[in-house]
């Protein structure tokens, strides 16, 4: 360990986005990579050539960002007033903050809110590894809670008393996904009710980055709580991971601390150009999410014909599935196996908290995942 390397860092080794992938920083192209919730679908060929077209005559290279992101907040802005049944046209700039991805903010909101010891998260696991991890990173405390193990409902009696009993620091930030990854499950009524009796001294975090997917958004009830924060994404139904656009919408006064902590330049210019013409063509670019939703409808109701498999409602991109217990074999090895033999095969998944996380991709790619599947299931030796 380096000498002047804060302490606490020594435990932590650094994230790899795609675990499953041994070697090589890029996956070759002919396996099918459904380990990470992306569009299977490219950016299409005409926005692409009017993309290129702002690189080769409006972008100035030599020149910094637009680092008010103003014309984006607008358009952003927009696309949640009429994303959501809003009776009226709720949202404004002023609402609105922008990120290098979504997980820039979660490391802003942590900033502002935990950060010198003031304060501790709460999650639910499993849950997008991303908030304990970010935490960790700048020495925030992460306590976490259960979930059913059959429908994935957060424990609310062990996250209640999780908040009565933390302290020295108590929790400030509860992050939750709606809906939930890895397993896909969106908030419970129930789940609703105990997130809108949490006090104003607890920032609630809601995670949207599948809203587009899920089709239900909490952004109408964000007037009345100010302690609430939205988070969304580009970088899942609007095909652009790689150009890393995430934004928040949340109450003016807690954008303005946003804006406060986060990097003057956060958002290079041709990501900034990308994301407005994605809004500009969000049609177009929806356009593919009925034919997701009901190739996840097949893949769910195929892969749940075979005995061995558990899997649960959807209301993402993507499907959980965990090998049923069995007297037999050790969960762990199985899956390991399991999760192993599709990679072989071609199909990439993510090995996730006991189960396997697949993004419903093309037609094609799904029609391989159940060939893979049931072919892995076969020849699984317990
Ligand atoms: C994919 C994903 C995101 C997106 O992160 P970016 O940094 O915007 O790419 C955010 N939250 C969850 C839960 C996700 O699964």
């Amino acid at each position: 360990m380096l000498p002047f390397i804060r302490s606490d860092l020594a435990q932590f080794t650094a994230y790899k986005p795609h675990p499953s992938n041994d070697t090589a920083a890029s996956v070759p192209a002919q396996f099918d990579r459904l380990d990470t919730n992306e569009s299977p679908y490219d950016f299409p060929p005409e926005l692409k050539e009017k993309l290129s077209w702002t690189y080769q005559q409006v972008i100035e290279t030599n020149r910094y960002p637009d680092g008010g992101h103003e014309t984006l907040k607008d358009a952003i802005a927009q696309y949640v007033n009429e994303s959501a049944p809003l009776s009226s046209s709720l949202f404004t700039a002023g609402n609105i903050s922008v990120g290098n991805g979504s997980d820039e903010l979660i490391r802003s909101l942590l900033i502002a809110t935990c950060l010198g010891g003031e304060g501790s998260i709460l999650v639910a696991n499993p849950t997008f590894s991303m908030y304990g991890i970010l935490a960790q990173t700048l020495g925030i405390p992460v306590v976490a809670v259960d979930r059913n193990e059959t429908n994935f409902e957060i424990d609310l009696k062990a996250a209640q008393s999780a908040i009565e009993k933390t302290q020295n620091p108590p929790i400030r930030v509860v992050f939750v996904v709606h809906p939930n990854s890895p397993t896909a499950n969106s908030l419970t009524a129930a789940e609703l009710a105990w997130l809108r009796s949490l006090n104003e001294h607890i920032l609630v975090v809601i995670d949207e980055a599948y809203f587009e997917f899920s089709q239900t958004t909490l952004v109408g009830e964000l007037a009345q709580r100010a302690n609430w924060v939205i988070l969304r994404t580009f970088s899942k139904a609007f095909r652009l991971a790689a150009l890393r656009v995430g934004y928040c919408v949340a109450h003016p006064e807690a954008i303005a601390i946003l804006e406060k902590v986060r990097l003057p330049y956060n958002l290079p210019s041709f990501s900034i150009a990308a994301a407005l013409v994605a809004l500009q063509n969000c049609t177009l670019l929806l356009e593919s999410i009925p034919q997701t939703l009901s190739e996840r409808a097949k893949l769910i109701e195929i892969l749940s014909q075979q005995p061995e498999l558990q899997i649960t409602a959807s209301a993402a991109n993507f499907i959980y599935l965990r090998l049923k217990p069995n007297g037999f074999y050790s969960q762990d090895a199985a899956l390991k196996t399991f999760h192993q033999k599709l990679r072989t095969l071609g199909t990439l998944v993510r090995h996730i908290s006991g189960g396997l996380r697949i993004t419903v991709g093309t037609i094609e790619e799904n029609a391989r995942t159940v060939n893979r599947v049931q072919a892995a299931l076969a020849n699984l030796e317990f």
